[in-house]
């Protein structure tokens, strides 16, 4: 897990930092090392009670393990611990986070967004519908089905009317219903996801677009999970049509601790037009002295926020920026190809059948059996038996209607059925695929 390159390292950077406050009267706050030493070794103990997330035999949940340079970047800012939120507290962290910013805008086509780093991308989309709001008062904000679930909670937090929107049988809002929708005259906003987070399926913003002819509306799109995949060169063709159109939506929000090799805490939030940044306008009686250039909190709901994030995504962002054919995108393309190679294999073994062929890095597979209620059973029982053999997975509940799409002859007995989910986010999930393969038959017999 530990690389101690990345200590050494760490150690010579900090020492080159310190020399920036040379001039001081020299002071270094002490502390009781020895009961420390103790505490710490306690919270080493106490952190060995997780998944072991950092490893490709982890193939569950949406999680990605930061890259080193991002974490020794993260931790060297802890000594100065910039707060982002204005100029005073973080002068080099601010220009940082507006360099990154750029950064990303570039992922999307968009050369002079306005955006800024968020807490994670609850926060961002909170901002995005928060604006959407403001500039569509009194009407309803619509997303799919499949959303990511805090969209709800979102529009209740700010009293906006929310409604769902039906999917496919690939996972995707259904652009019909969203025409009636629109057709009522009461939706002022839609929700695209580009990759939802149960099911990696994209929206079809493209189609979307297209009604843009015929009806007033904004859109946002939630690309938190699948915002990179922009940039990967083995996109199959539909995601792809909609992806180069994400530069014509009017905000994005993209998480770099999803797919960024980000440490948690970093979600981004970008507009396509600089000018919403009008409604954020506040005076704050404390702040924004030190400087007459922009502070970030002038544009930001949040107010303190972690300098150490930008921080950390400016140091990734130089190792590896995020544009096409980079070690990054090739990175992406890897994910890609993993979650093919699992769907295939999959639908090759008698023990499985995968839902959706994967659009981004997500497969849904169900475990064979009569009815859905042995399917959940099924399912529930692979996972911890794969967990003993160091396998760890993930569980969905989808519908019992979608899922009888892929698996016809099981006896629906239940509204809804649990099947497996693996999301394979690191690009070494490609090799390590084969070995994932035979644990999880094993885990199946
Ligand atoms: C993860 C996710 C969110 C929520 O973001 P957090 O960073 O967990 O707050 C929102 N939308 C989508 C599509 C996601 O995958």
């Amino acid at each position: 897990m530990i690389n101690q390159r990345e200590l050494e390292l760490l150690g010579s950077a900090l020492q080159k930092l310190e020399e920036g406050t040379s001039d001081l009267p020299e002071f270094t706050p002490t502390f009781d090392t020895k009961r420390a030493a103790g505490v710490l070794t306690e919270v080493a103990e106490r952190m060995q009670d997780n998944f072991p997330y950092f490893h490709p035999q982890y193939a569950g949940q949406m999680l990605k393990p930061p890259h080193p340079v991002a974490r020794m970047a993260y931790a060297l800012s802890l000594w100065v611990n910039p707060n982002n939120h204005a100029l005073d507290g973080g002068r080099a962290s601010s220009a940082m986070e507006k360099e990154c910013i750029v950064e990303l805008g570039r992922v999307f086509g968009w050369d002079q967004p306005l955006g800024h780093l968020a807490g994670g991308g609850t926060m961002a989309n909170l901002e995005a519908l928060w604006v959407a709001g403001r500039l569509q008062p009194g009407k309803k904000i619509i997303a799919s089905t499949q959303a990511h679930y805090t969209h709800g909670r979102i529009t209740e937090v700010l009293g906006i009317p929310f409604a769902g929107v039906p999917v496919d049988t690939r996972g995707r809002m259904d652009v019909v219903a969203i025409e009636r929708m629109l057709a009522g005259g009461d939706v002022g906003t839609v929700v695209v996801t580009i990759g939802n987070t149960g099911l990696g399926a994209v929206d079809p913003l493209a189609d979307l677009l297209a009604l843009r002819e015929r009806y007033d509306f904004r859109i946002h799109a939630d690309a938190a999970y699948g915002g990179y995949f922009g940039l990967a060169a083995e996109l199959d063709s539909e995601p792809k049509r909609h992806y180069d159109r994400l530069s014509d939506v009017d905000s994005i929000v993209i998480d770099p601790h999803k797919h960024g090799l980000q440490p948690y805490g970093c979600g981004c939030i970008l507009f396509r037009d600089p000018s919403v940044g009008t409604l954020y306008q506040h005076d704050s009686p404390y702040t924004y002295f030190s400087s007459g250039d922009m502070h970030l909190g002038e544009i930001t709901l949040e107010c303190s926020r972690a300098g150490a994030s930008a921080v950390a995504l400016w140091a990734t962002h130089r190792l590896l920026p995020p544009v096409p054919d980079g070690e990054f995108a090739q990175g992406l393309d890897s994910c890609l190809r993993a979650a093919r190679m699992l769907w295939r294999d999959l639908h090759n073994s008698s023990l499985f059948t995968p839902m959706m062929p994967p659009e981004l890095d997500i497969v849904v597979y169900a475990v064979n059996a009569e009815t859905t209620t042995a399917v959940s059973a099924r399912a529930r029982e692979v996972f911890d038996k794969a967990a003993e053999r160091e396998l760890h997975l993930a569980l969905i509940e989808i519908p019992s209607d979608l899922f009888a799409t892929y698996a016809p002859d099981v006896a629906v007995d239940s509204e809804t059925v649990v099947c497996l989910r693996s999301t394979l986010m690191k690009p070494e999930h490609e090799e390590w695929l084969e070995r994932l393969t035979a644990l999880l038959e094993a885990s199946a017999e």
